[in-house]
């Protein structure tokens, strides 16, 4: 059986938070088995901890945010983070921010996922637990469509389709181990599209957002800096946002998940029911 793991040492990342456009910085450190990902905001009174768990979102807009219900601190954006260490396989961690928000990096998981792989992974005494399903898992929201069903390992279909471009239909199917996550989906940035820009900004939101971390689709394009990493760069994104989000289960995943045009809130809906699916079957 495998084991949990944590981080070796203690990994740094600086940047410019997304949404405040603040500078930010996060530290990824080593926590003892069974303590699961928990984050630690140390610029407030008494460092309040935020445990990343479905049960504890409460912002699916855009990104996903947590917070803890009994200190109301909270932590935005953390899918990024999430997914790296989902497909590292680092089960136990603190992550330490300086404020509310990660840094964005270059709108990637890249900067994350190199920074925990460069650290290293400890294998730890206990063994990891696994999420596995024991049925079927389907629903649709709206014009969005997940089915879940039971697999060996965790591996993700999904289409995206925004109807801006005909670029922006995207399939992209992937059997997500630490290597593959590397390779495939660690460097796809994230993106907004061109009119949804005036309200993310009215929003108050985006104030760090550029062409240094996001893609832009506008008139049947795809504005990028230095043209895009992988042909089918967004839907790569979309499948990393998943593989985050569904981190949040408290454990790592096996299952086939197929998506259609699927986001945060789906995400995080197929979470909670993932859940309530496991609390069922220990009744
Ligand atoms: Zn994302």
């Amino acid at each position: 059986m495998p084991k949990q793991n944590t981080v070796k040492s203690a990994v740094q990342v600086n940047g410019i938070a997304l949404h405040t456009g603040v500078r930010a910085s996060l530290r990824i450190l080593p926590a003892a088995e069974n303590t699961g990902i928990v984050f630690r905001r140390v610029d407030m009174p008494g460092s309040p901890e935020v445990k990343a768990l479905a049960g504890n979102v409460i912002d699916v807009r855009r990104a996903t945010t947590i917070a803890s219900r009994t200190t109301g601190a909270f932590v935005l954006t953390v899918e990024h983070i999430m997914a790296s260490l989902h497909a590292a396989c680092v089960d136990n961690a603190y992550i330490e921010m300086d404020g509310p928000e990660p840094p964005i990096a270059d709108g990637s998981a890249k900067s994350f996922f190199q920074g925990i792989m460069n650290a290293g992974i400890e294998e730890q005494d206990a063994e990891a637990e696994y999420w596995t399903a024991s049925a079927p898992i389907v629903f649709e929201d709206r014009n969005t469509m997940i089915a879940l069903l039971p697999a060996d390992d965790l591996q993700i279909s999904f289409t995206t389709e925004y109807n801006y471009s005909k670029l922006d239909t995207q399939f992209f199917h992937c059997n997500i181990t630490t290597e593959t996550f590397g390779k495939e989906l660690s460097l796809a940035r994230t993106f907004c599209p061109y009119n949804e820009l005036a309200q993310v900004i009215a929003a108050g939101l985006a104030k760090g957002g550029s062409l240094d971390n996001a893609i832009i689709l506008h008139d049947g394009a795809l504005i990028s800096k230095d043209g895009l990493r992988y042909p089918n760069e967004l839907v790569r994104h979309k499948m990393m946002d998943m593989v985050g989000d569904l981190f949040l289960v408290g454990k790592r995943v096996k299952a086939h998940i197929m998506s259609i045009k699927s986001g945060h809130p789906t995400h995080v809906k197929l979470a909670q029911m993932m859940l309530e699916q496991e609390t069922k079957n220990k009744q």
